[in-house]
């Protein structure tokens, strides 16, 4: 806990040196002058700064070209510290540990039943934690924090798992609490969009861009907004709730109380549902993505109009928040342009020229990693906050 005066040199030289740290950790490496225009601050202080932070041992430096000429690169040194990210899905738990100079050192997914129960699911995630920290050969003292993923919002005052989780048996839990528990390292939690959205912002389609939304299309609609290179949650912990734009006020009831919402033309289940009667047998959205690949007119027209109306959603995002990139992630994106193109289609129609002038729409590069990368980006963007490295 530092007791600078506030405006003091010491208290703005460690401002400075945070500032060049943060930057640093989410880009993973950048060069000085990157560093300067990303922080504001003059070459010279940067320069003064990263002098500093290598004869610490915290950042290493090495040559490299940028645009042709010589350059210095900067990296958080790998043995800095090691972050766990922790990612509960819909159906699977996938585990993940890297260190700061963003190397994921050890990974693995297991399929997660839906109707476990939140005890069991813990169980496992903490066997992983430590099973997936002996392979890559760290204690757990040289975790600085795990970061966590949950598939539905989390209560910002009370840390608890909102009633419209999707997964069932978990409502009032406390993930944070629990998982902190039993790990005893500091836990950061955020709901499976927002992660997304980190994950692609640091490692994915959204590197090097400071605004951007990540929209995940599964049993939910969500997103997670990147303003500024921080996501933006609001007071509550609500924002991007994409999913519940209201598209037909006199459209089918949506599990939020609601009619006609965007969830209830694009869901999984809903989706799933206008397919039933022609395709007998155990349909999921990855298989409607597959058929729809091979031709299936029913499954490319249900792709095309989910498309349609995602862009519409995403026209309306684009109005208020202008970002530069809207990144799709979940099953949905794995059919490339036979959904991105209607999306694209309608954000031309629906938006205002100005905000779709600059916006391009991608699909995530990370697929399903998306959110446990973000949840080990989560830990790098808070550490700062709490004091840390
Ligand atoms: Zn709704």
């Amino acid at each position: 806990m530092s007791t600078d005066t506030p405006g003091s040199q010491s208290s703005l030289h460690r401002a400075n040196l945070e500032r060049v740290l943060r930057a640093v950790r989410m880009a993973g490496s950048l060069t000085q002058a990157e560093i300067a225009r990303g922080t504001g601050l003059s070459a010279a202080t940067v320069s003064n700064i990263v002098r500093e932070l290598k004869e610490s041992g915290t950042v290493v430096v090495a040559d490299t070209s940028s645009g042709g000429r010589r350059a210095r690169s900067v990296s958080l040194s790998g043995d800095a510290g090691i972050v766990v990210g922790v990612d509960f899905g819909h159906t699977h738990l996938r585990v993940a540990v890297g260190n700061l100079a963003h190397r994921v050192l050890a990974e693995e997914s297991e399929p997660l039943d839906v109707d476990v129960s939140a005890q069991q699911g813990f169980d496992r995630a903490e066997r992983m934690v430590e099973r997936l920290l002996g392979q890559a050969g760290f204690p757990a003292d040289k975790v600085i924090g795990v970061g966590l993923g949950v598939p539905g919002p989390i209560d910002v005052e009370t840390g608890a798992l909102g009633s419209s989780a999707i997964l069932p048996g978990w409502t009032g839990v406390m993930p944070g609490q629990e998982l902190a528990g039993r790990l005893s390292m500091p836990v950061h939690v955020d709901n499976d969009a927002n992660l997304g959205a980190l994950g692609e912002l640091v490692w994915g389609a959204g590197r090097g861009l400071g605004d951007l939304a990540y929209i995940k299309v599964a049993s939910g609609v969500g997103s997670g907004l990147v303003i500024n290179n921080q996501i933006y949650r609001g007071p509550g912990g609500t924002a991007g709730e994409i999913g519940h734009i209201t598209l037909d006020e006199a459209g089918p009831v949506c599990r939020c109380g609601n009619r006609g919402c965007l969830e209830t033309f694009v869901g999984s289940r809903y989706l799933l549902n206008l397919l039933n009667a022609n395709h007998p047998g155990e349909l999921s959205l990855s298989k409607v993505v597959r058929l729809a690949q091979q031709g299936d007119l029913g499954c490319r027209r249900v792709i095309a109009d989910a498309g349609r109306q995602i862009g519409m959603g995403v026209a309306t995002l684009c109005n208020l928040l202008n970002p530069r990139r809207v990144i799709l992630g979940g099953d949905l994106a794995e059919a490339g342009d036979l959904v991105l193109s209607p999306i694209r289609d309608s954000v031309a129609r629906y938006a205002i020229p100005s905000a779709a002038r600059q916006l391009s729409v991608v699909p995530g590069t990370l697929g399903g990693r998306a959110e446990v990368l973000g949840a080990l980006a989560l830990v790098m963007s808070e550490m700062g906050e709490t004091g840390g490295l």
